[in-house]
């Protein structure tokens, strides 16, 4: 399996691309569509949601029209902030956006072990916190965080809906999960712990 990072226009939040030669691309959230392309393999199979900020899933629409198989995996949270563009901040942002229906949206959950390729699978950690919605992907000896955990930067809890006190303790758990692998996060390049 190969992992690419692609950094977004848009806070340069990242997106990560796994692509497993002859079984097709998983992302890791989904900003800019523009630069994927041409490093996914198909079948695109879905998107991995860390997290329903605006700068983590505003690619989705386009993604989705490109790609109508691909499902958008993600917490009751996560699917309640694809469809209030109050929840996923992107009204603050002057560019209100939202999924129009949740037909694509596949809810997980703490504890599910995800299939993606032939002996690959994502664990997913709830890690709530920075949002309600975050969940940590375990996947082989990499650890996708999204904005629970950025090394070397401390979690922003004061956007609605964050919390200090369950960030704190999502950011334990993390680095237990880290033990041996890659971090993979939501802004900035790859960093063991
Ligand atoms: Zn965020």
């Amino acid at each position: 399996m190969t992992i690419t990072r692609v950094e977004n226009s848009i806070f340069t939040s990242n997106t990560w691309v796994l692509v497993q030669p002859g079984e097709g691309t998983w992302l890791v959230d989904c900003g800019d569509v523009e630069p994927l392309l041409p490093l996914v393999e198909a079948p695109l199979h879905g998107v991995l949601l860390t997290h329903a900020h605006f700068d983590h899933i505003y690619g989705l629409n386009e993604l989705v029209a490109r790609f109508p198989a691909a499902r958008i995996l993600t917490t009751a949270d996560g699917r309640d902030a694809l469809l209030d563009e109050y929840k996923n901040l992107s009204a603050y942002h002057d560019s209100p956006y939202r999924l129009p229906d949740d037909s694509h949206i596949r809810l997980i959950a703490d504890g599910d072990v995800l299939p993606l390729f032939a002996g690959i699978r994502a664990a997913v950690h709830a890690t709530p916190g920075h949002n309600p919605s975050c969940v940590t992907f375990a996947v082989g000896e990499y650890l996708f965080t999204g904005d629970a955990y950025i090394p070397g930067v401390k979690v922003v809890t004061i956007l609605p809906g964050g919390d200090k006190r369950t960030a704190a303790a999502s950011v334990e758990r993390i680095k237990q999960l880290a033990e041996g692998r890659v971090v993979c996060p939501g802004h900035g390049n790859q960093a063991p712990l």
